[in-house]
Parts: structure tokens; C-alpha cells; sequence
């Protein structure tokens, strides 16, 4: 017999169905057992009467709440008094004719049919298999795959493709910090982890491929700072020919809108279009570039998307002791004379711009800069010289002197928006296997040593006090 999932039980009453699924509650009155069965459709109630044989019996009270049984039964609809208005399946219940233990399940570690957010984090990292199986994080999960998939059928539409880019890729001076990985075949030398498909977006439109997109995997090895993933997801545009900055900006919103509406209809958002404020303002005014502007905090439902343009296209780094790119160095200056470019680096505007929603930063994107000299003043005044810039971006600047179309684009960290969406605070709760804050897989315990053959292999070896 084919199994039937527990949302399509409502339609077959009077049918006998086979239903296979976790144990959630079990109760029981003497011999009249009540079960219910969960499994990714919903939930069902299972039936046990007292006129069971005492096989049956005998095998119904062995089972434990997350075992994973097989049931064989009637659907018939529930007693009024029993009917549970706020389950899909509440009207109805299954009369167990058979049952089968499939699994079983030791004591879950923590509860699992509740929230979970008074439970210590890591334990429900470490045992983050067992707290995916609870309602929320399923709810969450869904809605994310909802939405993605959303997200694709709106670029789609208007002609973007999607291109796949590699992970595995050069460490270059882009801008964040990237993971390396050592080479075995070429000891020495490393693979950088790729901060996003930004260079190679722009290879693409280069290319020739004027309509890019991508729910692209970032990774960057920057230092824990709160509710950051090293490994993150963003929806990555880059487009040719735009107009200006406005038909980059004008596909975002239009996404987040649609998004909105159809995902999270119980959401509204505050202004439509999405008003836009200046750095300069948003500084002098909140002293913050991502300003909080929901009408009312207090209301979970609120979403307040805001623009900010006209970001410097230069920032000191203390760290460093040099100029940084606000965004990253491939942004175009608004400014077109190189000798003030590089004379006045503090001054110099760019043709970024950054979408926020209810305080953060959920989008940032820029045109580009398309010509040769414009890309190396900008590095220069980052402190980058030519010869290396030219040895590090050889692909880079070599594809520029094949031609390259005026392009810009944008990438939207997509972990950002479901937390705030699905009003979670933390986006370890959007994502399937996060890390702690600080880096960790406490589920896999990562990083992990590996052994002296595989560094050998490598050529790497580890001083003592690292070990
Ligand atoms: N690559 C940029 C980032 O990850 C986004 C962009 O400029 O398109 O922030």
C-alpha cells in the first residue's frame, strides 16, 4: 500500500491509509492510546482502543515520543467535542488497525515540540539535527526555500540567467579577509575562498552575459563580530548597460516587493517606493548608515526598506594606516578626473548604493568602474601598486582590455532579510547548519585537527605552541 502524508489523510475519510511519521506527544487513558503522528506535512492524531489484541498492546506501549513508526488505519472524522480548529488534519483521526516500529529514539537531549529559544544555543547547535525537527525552524526553513524560489522566478523573468561561479578561487585584495586552502598538487601555494562571485560577475558581463544572477554561497574569514556567518547566502545581480544607478536599485526593490507580498503578506512595509537618503544625511541625522526608520517600533509586523546612495568611495583604515574602498575597489567613483581622485581621496563620491531594512544593511551594490586607468587610480590610492595590482588582477586587467560594457550591480544578503522577516533576532535561526559566533560547527566539531600525514602531504607544518 502507498504511504499517505498526514495533510492528505482530510481528503479520504472512510479510507484506510498506511501513514508513516515521527512520534510526537503520546497520551494515554488505559488502554485508549492517543498518538500523533508528525511528519513535513502536519500532524495527525492516532487512535488506539481499548479492543486492541494484546500483541498489539503490547507493542503500542514500547513506543517513545520521536520513534519513527508506520501506521495502518481508518480516517474517520473525530467526535465534535475532540476537534481541534487550529490543526489542517484537527477534524479527523486515524483508528490504528496495525503498527509498525521503524526506529527508534533515545531521549531527545532537549524539548523539541516548543519554540526552543530558552534552550542554551549550544546545545541545540550541537544537537542541531534534533532541533531542526522542531515546528519553528521547519516553518523558517520552508519560507526561506519560498522565497528563493521566488527570487529566481522574478529574475528569471525579466531575462537574468543564472551562472554558477567557484568557490574555490584566488586570495586577491577584493576587499573582506578569505579563507585559504593550501594546494597539495602545488605546495606553497593557495586557493582563496571566494568573498563573492564579484570578479567574476563582472567577467561575466565582460563576457558578454548582460543579465547575471545567482543565490551565490559567500565566504569570509573575518573576525566574529556578533550574528555574522563566515558562510553566507546572497542573491548576487549584475546587469550591463544600466541607465544608472536607479534600474539596479528599481530590480531590488521590485523583488523585495513582490517577496513581501506574496511570502509575508502579513507584513507591510512602510513606503513604497522605498524612500532614499544620502550617507552624508543619514550621518548627520542618525549618525549611523543604516538607520532604523519603521513608523513604529513596537510593531513586528513593520518593514522599513530605505536607500542609501552617494557613500564616499574612500575610508581611512586605522588598522592599516591607508585608504580603504567604502564598498570595494571596483566601485565607480562619481568623480571622473583622476588627478582629484587621487588627490583628494576623502572627497570622492561613489555610485554605491545600500538598501536597509528596520536597521540593517540588507542589500549594497555600485555601478562599476569600466575603464583602466579610473580602476588603477583607485587602487593607488589604496596603497595597492601597479605591478602587483597588475600581477593580482592579470585576469582582471586583461579582460578590461578586451572590452568590458558600463555595468553595475548588487547583492542582497538574503540570511539578513528572513531573519528580520520571520522576526527572528538571530540569523542562525534562518539557516539550516549555522556556526556559532565565534566560527564554530559545534554539530561537526569544526575546525578540527587533521592528521601529520594529510599536512605533510600539503607541506604545512604546525609550530608547536599551535598544536
Ligand atoms: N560583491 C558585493 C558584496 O558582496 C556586492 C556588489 O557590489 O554587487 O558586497
Amino acid at each position: 500500500m502507498k504511504r499517505t502524508l498526514n495533510i492528505e489523510t482530510v481528503k479520504k475519510i472512510g479510507e484506510e491509509v498506511l501513514l508513516k511519521g515521527w512520534v510526537g506527544s503520546i497520551r494515554s487513558h488505559g488502554k485508549l492510546i492517543f498518538i500523533d503522528l508528525r511528519d513535513f506535512s502536519g500532524i495527525t492524531q492516532v487512535v488506539f482502543t481499548p479492543k486492541m489484541d494484546e500483541k498489539m498492546y503490547s507493542l503500542v506501549s514500547e513506543i517513545k515520543p520521536e520513534y519513527i513508526i508506520e501506521i495502518l488505519g481508518e480516517v474517520s472524522e473525530r467526535p465534535e467535542s475532540m476537534r481541534n480548529a487550529e490543526i489542517p488534519t484537527g477534524l479527523i483521526e486515524i483508528k490504528a488497525k496495525e503498527v509498525k516500529i521503524i526506529s527508534k529514539a533515545k531521549t531527545m537531549p532537549f524539548p523539541i515540540d516548543n519554540d526552543g529559544y530558552e534552550i542554551n544555543e549550544k546545545n541545540r547547535l550541537e544537537y542541531r539535527y534534533l532541533d531542526l525537527r522542531r515546528d519553528r525552524l521547519k516553518r523558517n526553513l520552508k519560507k526561506r526555500f519560498e522565497t528563493i524560489s521566488l527570487m529566481r522566478d522574478i529574475v528569471k523573468e525579466k531575462g537574468f540567467v543564472e551562472i554558477e561561479t567557484p568557490i574555490l578561487s584566488k586570495s586577491t585584495v577584493e576587499g573582506a579577509r578569505e579563507f585559504i586552502v593550501p594546494s597539495r598538487n602545488f605546495k606553497g601555494k593557495f586557493y582563496g575562498l571566494a568573498q563573492s562571485p564579484q570578479q567574476y560577475k563582472q567577467l561575466l558581463i565582460s563576457a558578454g552575459y548582460e543579465k547575471y544572477f545567482q543565490i551565490a554561497r559567500c565566504l569570509r574569514d573575518e573576525d566574529p563580530r556578533g550574528d555574522r556567518q563566515a558562510e553566507f547566502t546572497q542573491l548576487d545581480i549584475e546587469m550591463a548597460f544600466p541607465d544608472s544607478e536607479e534600474d539596479v536599485m528599481s530590480l531590488m526593490e521590485e523583488i523585495y516587493i513582490k517577496v513581501v507580498k506574496e511570502i509575508f503578506p502579513e507584513k507591510h512595509i512602510t513606503q513604497i517606493p522605498f524612500p532614499k537618503m544620502t550617507f552624508k544625511e543619514a550621518m548627520e541625522k542618525y549618525n549611523t548608515d543604516k538607520p532604523d526608520m519603521r513608523k513604529n517600533k513596537e510593531d513586528k509586523d513593520e518593514l522599513a526598506f530605505y536607500w542609501i546612495t552617494d557613500f564616499p568611495m574612500f575610508e581611512w583604515k586605522e588598522e592599516y594606516k591607508r585608504w580603504g574602498a567604502c564598498h570595494h575597489p571596483f566601485t565607480l567613483p562619481q568623480e571622473t578626473d583622476i588627478d582629484k581622485i587621487k588627490k583628494n581621496p576623502k572627497d570622492i563620491l561613489a555610485h554605491q548604493y545600500d538598501l536597509v531594512l528596520n536597521g540593517f544593511e540588507i542589500a549594497g551594490g555600485s555601478l562599476r568602474t569600466h575603464d583602466i586607468e579610473t580602476l588603477t587610480a583607485c587602487f593607488e590610492v589604496m596603497g595597492h601598486e601597479d605591478e602587483d595590482l597588475k600581477k593580482q588582477f592579470k585576469h582582471y586587467y586583461n579582460a578590461f582590455e578586451f572590452g568590458i560594457p558600463p555595468h553595475g550591480g548588487i547583492a542582497s544578503g538574503i540570511d539578513r532579510f528572513f531573519a528580520v522577516a520571520l522576526n527572528e533576532e538571530s540569523i542562525r535561526e534562518v539557516i539550516a547548519f549555522p556556526k556559532t559566533g565565534d566560527n564554530k560547527d559545534l554539530m561537526m566539531a569544526s575546525p578540527s585537527n587533521v592528521s601529520k600525514k594529510q599536512l605533510k602531504e600539503l607541506g604545512i607544518e604546525i609550530s608547536e605552541d599551535e598544536e
